[in-house]
């Protein structure tokens, strides 16, 4: 099995330099992630790179650096990576990202894998691909994608995907095609709601899933692209309360983190334990709408939230935001990013 880690979870050096030094390589969606993922010494043949939008100077800089493969999301892209291939005299390695027409049962913003998402090839498309990948000069076909989404909270859709991949890998097979990679994506799910009592998601499951669902052909070997599940739970949000407002109909904290820091909640519906570090235990309970100071409506972490009676003053920490907080921060408002502090 061969780990990488999706950048885009948390590009953040230091996380990025102990994924490299646990020997996992990346899942990168941008040539600025794959430059960062070598800069962070995980080595350009352990690089995965997808992507619907991939330039012309991003394919041909990824040959150059001699990432591991392309998983390619569409008929054009393939055209076009064998095209820049050929033409700088290079075989680009790659794979076909395939959309399975899974239902990964996730936000509908998250799900990537169903008919109607803009990711993969289509699996309607696969026969075509395959010849094309094939047959097209400055291609190195190695085998098949697929990832259908995130916060996948059941090994159910995983299942699924197993069994419509072995399906893909025998038509392939039957095309005369060698199938020597087979990528499952990533997406396992992590406990936003009790993070401290179930810190680690269910990698065994996942990987027990994938042992059971899936045919290997010989010389074949299963990857997995985990972002989220790495490193979730690995950091919070340190936010001091500006104001505690009384709405007419609710009751506002106000605190100092804002979508800018945090825009799942705002993007996604996502909801994330919020706890006062300031408020002693034995403090009783009110409900609140904790919010951030950004100038939208959608700036609000909790609605009806309860909390130990709140001041300002106090510290709130917003957990799990290990993943896809800080990595999608904006300066929106023009506010500061935040800082990030390290503990052991
Ligand atoms: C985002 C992404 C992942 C990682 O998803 P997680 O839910 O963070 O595990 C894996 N593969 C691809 C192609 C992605 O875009």
């Amino acid at each position: 099995m061969h780990v990488h880690y999706a950048l885009k979870a948390n590009p953040d050096a230091r996380i990025v330099a102990e994924v490299a030094k646990a020997g996992f390589g990346a899942d990168c969606v941008s040539i600025g992630e794959v430059r960062h993922a070598i800069d962070c010494d995980i080595p350009a043949n352990r690089c995965v790179y997808s992507g619907v939008g991939k330039t012309d100077p991003e394919i041909i800089e990824a040959i150059n650096l001699g990432i591991e493969c392309f998983n390619v999301e569409s008929l054009e892209e393939l055209h076009i990576i064998s095209h820049l291939a050929s033409h700088i005299g290079k075989i680009a390695p790659i794979a076909l990202r395939i959309n399975p027409h899974i239902d990964a049962h996730t936000h509908h913003y998250i799900t990537t894998g169903l008919a109607e998402n803009k990711f993969g090839i289509d699996i309607t498309l696969f026969d075509q691909a395959i010849r094309m990948a094939t047959t097209l000069p400055g291609l190195h076909f190695r085998g098949i994608h697929c990832h259908i989404g995130s916060q996948i909270l059941t090994n159910e859709p995983y299942a699924l995907l197993c069994s419509r991949i072995n399906e893909l890998v025998a038509r392939a097979q039957q095309a005369g095609a060698t199938i020597e990679y087979i990528n499952v994506g990533g997406g396992i799910g992590v406990d936003y709601e009790q993070p401290a009592s179930n810190p680690i998601a269910d990698f065994q499951g996942f990987f027990d899933t994938l042992r059971q669902g899936l045919i290997l052909p010989t010389g074949a070997h299963i990857h997995c692209e985990l972002g989220r599940s790495i490193v979730a739970q690995c950091g919070s949000i340190l936010s001091r309360v500006i104001y505690v407002k009384e709405g007419l109909e609710r009751r506002f904290v106000i605190i100092d983190a804002g979508m800018n820091n945090l825009i799942r909640p705002a993007l996604y519906q996502a909801t994330h334990r919020i706890d006062n570090l300031s408020a002693p235990s034995s403090t009783p309970t009110a409900h609140y709408d904790i919010v951030g100071p950004v100038c939208e409506s959608a700036d609000t972490f909790a609605e009806n939230y309860p909390l130990p009676r709140t001041r300002r003053g106090d510290i709130l920490a917003i957990r799990s935001a290990g993943a896809y907080a800080a990595s999608m921060a904006s300066l929106y408002n023009l506010r500061c990013p935040a800082d990030v502090i390290y503990t052991e």
